[in-house]
């Protein structure tokens, strides 16, 4: 029998990470995988960023911080909400942890009770639905429409409102489908909050900078609703920083508190040097994000360009973040040139990393079971090589 605990056993792998595993070992054996699975700038942290780091530690800066944070790094999260976000938070409202995953579940953990229904906007993010299930709540899924770019509506969400509705989790831009919600619709949502004083609303923005329209809107800029949003953000993605692991939210003083209490139970605070590597970002301001930026455009319209080329593909234009998420559906039921039958999304990912060395990660991990996601956060040759096989392979399939 397994030792392990009932809770534990119902929280799943991220299947992200799975299948970058698989990937790996087939990598291993000398394969030449080209993995599209992860989340993952292929940038380098910028100089003025790693500097500050240097010198944190050369200044002996290497010890325990408070658990939310240094009060520098609070004040400059609060200058950057100010000057990029107009929201207007003070430092005990900042809660700095290891990565907006931290954030996310201190967030989660804080809020949501035992048997509490949490609406996720889907296709959402793989961690929320684990988040929920560790919080002992229920997750809701909401789908948002193919011909909407997946974005969930107004009343998509006031039809998933019952007495026991929590919490509504979004991602804007979003992981894995790019879609950025506009000031129009975000205000159609907070209208809808608005009507329900006891649902928070938690807004993951980790993606804020990585934006092709322009402009970006938090939710917590609608009054009405201000109070009940935590608004998470870090700098793993604009500032191409996953491995520092740091990432932070804006919350009610008392919700931040909790935050806090929480994090002071299982982490702390993040490392002290990477506090002051996050520093020094946000007061570089965003023009290093600006020229990445300009890439992840640019490799997101060069992908579009070859994936629209491959029949029955139906792929949405990502508005930011560095994904694709093309629909696949027409590809379920076929058979491969050995007559296996792909029945679901799972099995076209493996018979892509199989057949064309191609990792991507089935779409049902993320409550989206007609879809795969593509990383584009790759060189522009390794992307077009990528995708000339996958069309390859998808077309032996009939
Ligand atoms: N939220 C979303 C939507 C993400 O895609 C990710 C990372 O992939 C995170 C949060 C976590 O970010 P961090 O690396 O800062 O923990």
């Amino acid at each position: 029998i397994s030792p392990l605990s009932a809770r534990l056993s119902r929280i799943t792998e991220p299947a992200t990470i799975a299948m970058s595993k698989k990937a790996r070992e087939l990598a291993a054996q000398g394969v030449d995988v080209i993995s599209l699975s992860l989340g993952e700038p292929d940038f380098q942290t910028p100089q003025y960023i790693k500097d500050a780091a240097k010198q944190a530690i050369d200044e002996g800066f290497t010890f325990y911080t408070p658990v939310p944070g240094i009060a520098e790094l609070r004040q400059a999260i609060c200058d950057k909400f100010a000057r990029e976000n107009d929201l207007h938070f003070q430092p005990n409202q900042i809660v700095v942890g290891t990565g907006a995953k931290q954030a996310l579940a201190n967030a989660v953990l804080s809020l949501v009770d035992p048997g509490d229904e949490v609406i996720v906007f889907s296709p959402y993010w793989v961690s929320y639905e684990e988040m929920v299930k560790l919080a002992d709540g229920i997750t809701v899924p909401v789908l948002g429409a193919l011909e909407n770019d997946y974005k969930v509506t107004a009343a998509q969400l006031e039809a998933a409102i019952t007495p026991r509705t929590k919490l509504i989790m979004y991602s804007s831009p979003c992981n894995p489908t790019g879609a950025v919600f506009s000031k129009e619709e975000l205000g159609e949502i907070a209208a809808v909050l608005a009507r329900h004083p006891r649902i928070w609303a938690v807004a993951d923005e980790i993606y804020e900078y990585i934006n092709f329209v322009g402009e970006h809107y938090s939710l917590a800029r609608f009054p009405e609703v201000a109070e009940r949003v935590v608004t998470v953000n870090g700098f793993s993605k604009g500032y191409a920083m996953t491995g520092w692991r740091i990432g932070y939210l804006a919350a009610r003083a008392d919700v931040a508190a909790a935050c806090d209490k929480l994090q002071s139970q299982f982490t702390s605070a993040t490392c002290s040097i990477t506090q002051r590597a996050g520093l020094a970002a946000l007061r570089g301001g965003r023009a290093s994000a600006d020229e990445m930026v300009a890439a992840y455009r640019r490799r997101r319209d060069l992908v579009l360009g070859i994936v629209r080329d491959i029949p029955d593909l139906i792929t949405p234009t990502p508005e930011g973040a560095f994904y694709i998420f093309p629909d696949v559906s027409a590809f379920l039921g076929r058979r491969t040139s050995e007559g296996v039958i792909i029945n679901d999304v799972n099995e076209l990912a493996l018979y892509l990393l199989q057949d064309a060395h191609v990792a991507a990660v089935p779409g049902d991990a993320f409550g989206a079971p007609s879809c795969l996601r593509f990383s584009t956060a790759s060189a522009d040759e390794k992307l077009v090589e990528a995708f000339r096989r996958i069309k390859v392979s998808l077309g032996k399939l009939n």
